[in-house]
């Protein structure tokens, strides 16, 4: 492929190169984003991974996480990165508004740019795009793109477990999201010498007592089931992010217990932020979660997990949901 043949060329020489992924990284944001970074460096890259906001304590295990740059918390080092930057690679996103502000200076750079991604429809602002929805995660593709390169034998312990942690969170422990592949990489990065009861344990097994009662409050307090449209409802209010004093990405997962009962196949977990209402909505089988965030709440993602918001009051959200549901089921 010439494209492929054009990108060899590009890194046979040590360049500046950035990576970005999304505001609020995930597991496979930033397993994506250091794994690359570990690897380009490998092959004497300069390299600086920045996201647009802090990434959730539970993922500080993950090698070279810790020098990454915080936009929200130093805008100066990201902004001159990005500038100073010959490559950019964007992972984890299809859309520069999931950027933020630095989708400015990323549209103004001359660097070249690359996209590492698995969502849909992805906007046309990169030079090369890697983009497959069929892949569990974006580091799933990530591998992929190292193999296509034909430097799998790169892949050392830590940029396994990088990579392994991205395609656990994405496919929740091989639950969803998964295809052939997907088991085929992991085996490999298993192979490779990566612990993957150390990542299991790491991941689900390190969460602080209050996220636990932050969960208890949401299925006792908080749940709504409407067996008539197989969906429920989770919401949180202001209040309830005060009483208990909770902080970004500790309701990570809540949104999937929904999906436990019997029967309940679209799942939104809606929350009062302090000047928009998020939704997190998930789906099985052939319901288009994607389509009701992107139709109606300025959003996207997935078919089955997407996401989006809107500037209203928390129980005007809950009834707009309530009121388009019946059309997605
Ligand atoms: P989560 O519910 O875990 O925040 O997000 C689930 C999926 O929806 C993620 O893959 C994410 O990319 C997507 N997503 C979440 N929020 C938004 C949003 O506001 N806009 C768009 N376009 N996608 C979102
Ligand atoms: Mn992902």
């Amino acid at each position: 492929m010439d494209e492929l043949r054009e990108i060899k060329t590009f890194l046979n020489y040590p360049k500046s190169i950035v990576i970005i992924s999304h505001r609020n990284p995930d597991g496979d944001a930033i397993g994506s984003s250091l794994a690359l970074q570990e690897y380009l460096q490998l092959n004497r890259h300069s390299v600086k991974t920045i996201f647009p906001s802090d990434y959730p304590p539970i993922f500080s295990f993950i090698e070279g996480v810790d020098s990454s740059i915080i936009y929200d918390h130093n805008q100066e080092a990201a902004v001159k990165a990005i500038e100073q930057a010959d490559a950019i690679f964007c992972l984890d996103f299809n859309s520069l508004e999931r950027i933020d502000k630095m989708a400015e200076h990323v549209y103004a750079s001359k660097a070249k740019k690359f996209l590492i991604d698995h969502h849909l429809d992805p906007e046309p602002f990169a030079d090369y795009v890697f983009s497959d929805t069929s892949a569990s995660s974006t580091c799933e593709l990530v591998f992929q793109f190292i193999e296509d390169l034909g430097e799998t034998n790169k892949i050392n312990p830590s940029i396994g477990a990088s990579l392994l942690t991205g395609i656990i969170t994405d496919t929740g422990s091989f639950k969803y999201s998964t295809n052939p592949r997907t088991y085929k990489v992991a085996s490999k990065l298993k192979e490779a010498g990566v612990d993957d009861n150390f990542i299991q344990d790491k991941i689900f097994n390190s969460i602080e007592e209050k996220q636990l009662r932050i969960l208890g409050h949401c299925l006792a307090n908080r749940m709504e089931i409407l067996p008539q449209f197989k969906a429920g409802i989770i919401h949180l209010t202001k209040q309830d992010y005060q009483d208990f004093k909770i902080q970004r990405g500790e309701t990570e997962g809540i949104v999937n217990y929904l999906l436990m009962i019997s029967g309940i196949e679209v799942a939104a977990f809606i929350t009062e932020q302090p000047t928009i209402v998020k939704l997190s909505l998930r789906s099985k089988g052939d319901i288009s979660v994607q389509k009701l965030a992107n139709n109606h709440f300025n959003g996207g993602g997935h078919k089955n997990a997407s996401g989006g918001a809107a500037y209203a009051k928390l129980e005007d959200v809950i009834a707009r949901f309530k009121k388009v549901l019946p059309q997605y089921i």
